[in-house]
């Protein structure tokens, strides 16, 4: 099913001077960017129109109260030259997911595929082909309704922007247990990807770097003992050999990532345990002498090794390697978004022009 996408073409575009061999990132979107508007309880005036800025109340309720969720996904060029997005369907049901937690209306499925495949095939040349480089996906729901008030929202907007992204492996972090502060609380919405857990997590990473560490690995809030995610990442150890990450709950992202990791290490016979995992286990496998590999995982920067973690201020070194276990689920699950695997777990979804739209 598709859901109509009405196209206003740009009448210049910034494509021909961009230099993809010098992507940096989130300061030069595509052409184009998707829009609609939730209003008289539907969604309606989808469209794709050239990228500009637009006006909004200050009294918008966005601006004020918070409501905004957001998303973040990639478009690959496959080596047979198709476009394709990764897992368009298991971003929507987080998207959902997270609308649902801010009492926000839900992007039925139609509106949200039709929408990428409106704005990729739209923006199609900005998917370039080279080794590392993909299409970063931005879509977001903010509350515009113009009227001050705590309550929820009558009128939001859904949008998508759409930026080259270059694989920015930047080597490995250092992190730092984080004791003090909290990322997410129990009944809090931290699983949800709105705003407003982002905001607060500016000034612990400040801390943090200020005392040499790249992040913080987050820890519960009760306790501060169970390790939760790394950053804006899911966290994974590998533990003589064995594939640990913290369980979902309300305080954990349910990541594509980690979803897709541990598929793919499950079907690998791997041990995969999805389980609490406090400091203490990690100090006694250092200290056992085990080895230990910890990493980062998520769409914007993929995969990130940690190779150095503070705790309570004594430093441990999980081991990086380019032939650890991690790095190779890491090259695997890269294979198949850009076609040089199989796809048997039908992850990517090729993007098609959408029939139904109006070219204007
Ligand atoms: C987006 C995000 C992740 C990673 O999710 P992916 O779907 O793999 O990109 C992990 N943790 C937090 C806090 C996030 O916002």
């Amino acid at each position: 099913m598709t859901y109509p996408v009405h196209l206003q073409r740009s009448s210049s575009s910034r494509l021909a001077v961009y230099d993809f061999s010098n992507i940096r990132f989130g300061q030069n979107p595509t052409d184009h960017l998707f829009s609609a508007v939730y209003r008289d309880g539907k969604w309606q005036e989808a469209e794709v129109r050239p990228f500009q800025d637009f006006l909004i109340s200050p009294l918008a309720l966005c601006l004020h109260y918070g409501q905004t969720v957001f998303e973040g996904m990639k478009a690959f060029r496959l080596i047979n030259g198709e476009v394709s997005i990764f897992r368009p369907d298991k971003h929507l049901q987080r998207l959902n997911r997270s609308l649902e937690r801010m009492c926000m209306p839900e992007i039925p499925e139609p509106l949200f595929i039709s929408a990428l495949d409106s704005l990729v095939s739209t923006d199609e040349g900005w998917v370039s082909g080279l080794a590392g480089n993909s299409l970063y996906l931005r879509p977001l729901v903010f509350a515009s309704e113009a009227r001050l008030g705590v309550h929820e929202a009558a009128e939001y907007r859904f949008m998508i922007i759409a930026m080259p992204i270059a694989n920015y492996y930047n080597g490995s972090v250092r992190v730092k247990v984080e004791t003090q502060y909290t990322r997410a609380a129990e009944g809090g919405a931290g699983y949800a990807k709105h705003g407003g857990n982002y905001g607060p997590a500016l000034l612990p990473t400040r801390l943090a770097r200020a005392q040499g560490f790249d992040q913080v690995l987050w820890t519960d809030g009760k306790t501060h003992k169970f390790i939760e995610e790394s950053g804006t990442m899911n966290v994974m150890f590998v533990i003589d050999g064995k594939l640990v990450t913290p369980p979902l709950k309300d305080t954990i992202l349910d990541g594509v990532n980690r979803d897709s990791i541990l598929t793919l290490a499950r079907d690998r016979n791997m041990i995969t345990e999805e389980r609490e995992i406090g400091y203490e286990e990690l100090q006694d496998a250092f200290q056992r002498g085990s080895t230990v590999e910890a990493f980062g995982i998520g769409t914007a920067a993929v995969f990130t090794p940690i190779s150095e973690i503070d705790i309570l201020g004594t430093s441990y070194f999980p081991s990086v390697s380019e032939n650890g276990v991690s790095a190779r689920l890491s090259r695997a699950l890269q294979d198949i978004r850009t076609g040089v695997d199989a796809d048997p777990y039908h992850w990517n979804h090729i993007v098609t022009v959408n029939k139904t739209t109006k070219i204007v």
